[in-house]
């Protein structure tokens, strides 16, 4: 097809707004995706994203649209995750774009997202069209909504379109829109080869498959391409599309968006945000990549099977092919054997994370307790960074601790001001700034640490503002924190994969909590478990872990056999995640009390 008829675009939206759903609809009117095989949020194919309803991985699809104009055009459609955790899969895919389709619902107008996915697309320098979204609604207020785009975001919103995703009306003139106000792709197909990775994944029968968007030039099976930053180079099997069905195509052109696969069994050579150019007459300069994504989070991940860490570790560097956020290292625990020490962008990633590698890679897991990295300014003039409590020098050591924080943005109906600023306080907020949005809204800004966010802050701001605020973040650096280290004594022995780093002030209360959580959570055992929270070796809070009663089989004393099979049974699927921590049997849920606490 001619250059000049392709378009690539994204569609970004705040979480929920509709993006799946539009990207469902226009897959239907242009018949890319057969009715009988249409089932909802078609793009989302991972089945965590249809379980949870929302999109973690980005997905490309082609489709040819008869215009009404009378031409034939070829779109490439790349959907978009809307959760913060998510954004780094944003930008890659913006980047293989020339347009955006912007969704914003018409009940709720413009949200944290919509702002930070906006700045994104400014950034790549898209082109934007804006579409109003859920018209149906009866509380849609279109005319509000447009307005606010055009005074918060500045963009024409005129000749917007309004529609209904799950109606379907007026999406046609989405198509339409996209057809005359997105620009084409504007390479050059006579010059060397650039092709921009933005995903890759990897096939156990063809190894590595790379995502790309061609930038210039053409690509076809047996070229010699290299990829610029790792400089290895291979012979191109085949290549195609995706319509959402992978399709095999003789060569792929400038503009197309494709995969190419290439017998790649090293993993390391793909890298995300790489240009593969042709061997034999490359490209002088590799195309701009991506920002690198610094994890925010750290957590622990340890098999529940000692013997499966090599399996992990196969697990994730598979998985990081397609998650290029994530960050692993090995690292050891006293109480839970070999493991990893990953990196997460949030709690949402991290449990995407352990989620994917459970069911992909059928793996059972025990995650400890997620961490901050925090700078630890020793008496001897050095600095370390701690993602991982345990490794804490001895407060003797350590001149200061600084913890990240960051600048959050939330935007919050007027009647929610109130408890929305004293959550903030409550979780150490320095208050920056309110502004006034518009008549129902408002933009607060507060200073806080990032320790606080990753934990329930999320969950605290849905409740205290009936989920009408929404929240952006990003971080500004580090400050000096009165932090501690918190231990947990189980029968009296400290378990590594439990200590936390916790605000002092906040020690005592997080201590008790901690120590009734546990109680809670781990099952009694034959004898009594004290449990014991300690700051320094100083015990700050405890309580005991009652031992049975009884033993459960005594019940079945003389019984039917088949009765007491079941409940042997019973028991031991109840172990599955359970580990056993000098002669204490921990659930996984006991290693992440720390988040459902307060
Ligand atoms: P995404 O997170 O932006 O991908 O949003 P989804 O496409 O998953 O939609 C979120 C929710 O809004 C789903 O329950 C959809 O059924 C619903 N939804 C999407 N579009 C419309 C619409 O036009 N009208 C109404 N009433 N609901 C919609
Ligand atoms: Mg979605």
């Amino acid at each position: 097809m001619d250059q000049k008829h392709i378009r690539n675009f994204s569609i970004i939206a705040h979480i929920d707004h509709g993006k799946s759903t539009l990207a469902d609809r226009i897959l239907e009117l242009t018949q890319t995706v057969e009715k009988r095989e249409m089932k909802d949020q078609i793009l989302d194919s991972m089945d965590l994203e249809r379980e949870r309803g929302i999109t973690i991985k980005l997905n490309a699809v082609q489709l040819r649209y008869h215009a009404k104009n009378g031409e034939d055009y070829l779109f490439h459609l790349i959907d978009t995750p809307g959760h913060v955790d998510f954004s780094y899969e944003v930008s890659r895919s913006l980047a293989a774009c020339d347009g955006a389709i912007l969704v914003v619902d018409a009940a709720q107008g413009v949200q944290a997202q919509t702002l930070a996915n906006v700045y994104l697309a400014l950034e790549n320098d898209l082109e934007i069209i804006p579409v109003i979204n859920k018209i149906d609604l009866p509380s849609a207020q279109p005319e509000v909504v447009k307005k606010e785009i055009e005074d918060l975001i500045g963009l024409d919103c005129s000749n917007a379109v309004e529609i209904s995703a799950k109606t379907g009306k007026n999406v046609d003139q989405v198509l339409e829109a996209i057809v005359h106000d997105l620009p084409a792709p504007s390479g050059d197909p006579q010059a060397p080869l650039q092709a921009l990775v933005f995903d890759s994944l990897y096939d156990s029968y063809r190894g590595v498959i790379a995502f790309v968007s061609i930038k210039n030039g053409t690509i076809k099976p047996h070229d010699t391409i290299r990829f610029m930053a790792t400089g290895a180079e291979y012979e191109v099997l085949e290549v195609g599309v995706h319509t959402p069905k992978e399709v095999t195509e003789s060569q792929l052109n400038t503009g197309d968006v494709g995969w190419i696969s290439a017998a790649i069994k090293n993993i390391e050579d793909v890298r995300v945000g790489d240009t593969i150019t042709n061997a034999n007459q490359p490209a002088d300069q590799p195309l701009q990549g991506y920002r690198e994504m610094n994890p925010m989070v750290y957590c622990g991940l340890y098999p529940v099977d000692n013997a499966r860490y090599d399996d992990l570790k196969e697990a994730l560097e598979k998985l990081k092919l397609n998650d290029a956020s994530l960050h692993f290292e090995p690292e050891t625990s006293q109480a839970l054997g070999f493991g990893f020490r990953c990196g997460f962008l949030g709690l949402l990633h991290m449990d995407v994370v352990e989620e994917r590698l459970e069911r992909e890679y059928n793996l059972q897991l025990i995650a400890t307790s997620p961490s901050v990295i925090y700078h630890v300014y020793k008496t001897d003039g050095t600095m370390e960074p701690i993602d991982n409590p345990s490794a804490l020098p001895p407060a003797q050591k350590i001149n200061r601790i600084e913890e990240p924080y960051v600048r959050a943005e939330i935007l919050v109906p007027n009647e929610y001001v109130g408890p929305m600023m004293e959550l903030c306080q409550k979780k150490r907020g320095e208050y920056v700034d309110l502004q006034v949005l518009d008549d129902i809204r408002m933009q607060l800004v507060y200073e806080l640490p990032l320790s606080e966010i990753i934990f329930d802050f999320f969950d605290k701001m849905k409740s205290a503002t009936k989920g009408y605020a929404s929240l952006d973040y990003e971080l500004i650096g580090y400050r000096p924190s009165n932090l501690v280290k918190m231990d947990i004594l189980l029968n009296g022995q400290v378990v590594d994969a439990l200590s936390t780093i916790v605000y002092k002030d906040f020690a005592f209360n997080r201590g008790n909590a901690m120590a009734i959580k546990l109680k809670e959570l781990i099952p009694r055992q034959q004898f009594e478990i004290p449990v014991q929270a300690a700051i320094g070796g100083k015990v700050i809070a405890r309580t005991n872990i009652k031992a049975l009663r009884k033993n459960v089989l005594a019940k079945c004393y003389g019984g039917d056999i088949s009765r007491k099979k079941k409940l042997l049974e019973k028991q031991k699927e109840g172990k599955k995640r359970m580990k056993m921590v000098g002669s204490v049997e921990i659930p996984q849920e006991a290693f992440m009390a720390v988040l459902s606490m307060d």
